[in-house]
């Protein structure tokens, strides 16, 4: 394990709940960061989705208390994964609006990739507080540049967030498919791939379309 990413999209204990839908309390979240980190993991990855009239309003507070704890907080639009969050456009603050908001109280400014097709803009507080990034992926969409494979709990490897179907890997694997074999099956899924939903979100070949829900391929 060389990397651990946490969601916490509001610091505010009745929010939280709400948005969790009555399962889950921040006070776990923090838990688990002062856990990860006593564990070794001093930069954790804090991933946030802002929901205009939801959880906007507490986006300085937020990075007001990650600045300078080594964290980063990486700011993820709204998107319409699955069917069921409801999703609406006029919900979704883009990550330039978000900036701008946040660099009005700290100025922030770019910073390189750190590897080609990294799906966070990375931007840092002029006053070295630290780094935070935006995922734009409804504003933005990166769908060129794109390595969001997610293998779900049954067995089926999806090539993108918004996919309909996964390709079977479960069946080959229980079959005996040696690792040469089940790698070179993903290598041909993988290259066949023809992905670019967040570049034609809205078009008539999208709206009717089923998505996956986020739970059953993990975020
Ligand atoms: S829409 Fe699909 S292909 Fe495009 S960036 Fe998102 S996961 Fe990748």
């Amino acid at each position: 394990l060389r990397r651990i990413t946490l969601s916490i999209d509001t610091l505010d204990a009745i929010a939280y709940r709400r948005l969790s839908g009555d399962r889950g309390e921040v006070g776990e979240v923090f838990a688990a960061i002062d856990a990860a980190t006593r564990a070794g993991f001093s930069s954790l990855k804090l991933n946030s989705v802002i929901m205009r009239g939801v959880n906007d309003a507490h986006v300085l507070d937020m990075v007001d208390h990650f600045r300078g704890s080594g964290h980063v907080l990486r700011f993820i639009e709204y998107m319409d994964v699955g069917t069921c969050n409801e999703w609406r456009q006029d919900l979704v603050v883009t990550s330039a609006e978000l900036r701008e908001r946040i660099a009005a109280r700290w100025p922030l400014r770019a910073l390189p990739a750190n590897y080609g097709g990294e799906v966070a803009q990375r931007w840092a507080f002029a006053d070295d507080g630290g780094e935070i990034g935006f995922i734009s992926s409804v504003s933005e969409p990166f769908c060129g540049d794109c390595s969001r494979a997610r293998l779900s709990a049954d067995g089926r490897l999806y090539t993108c967030l918004f996919s309909n179907d996964g390709h079977d890997l479960l069946g080959p694997l229980r079959a005996g498919a040696s690792d040469a074999e089940l790698s070179a099956l993903i290598a041909a899924v993988w290259s066949s791939r023809d992905d670019r939903y967040s570049e034609i979100r809205g078009s008539t070949d999208t709206s009717q379309r089923r998505h996956v829900e986020m739970y059953e391929i993990g975020g």
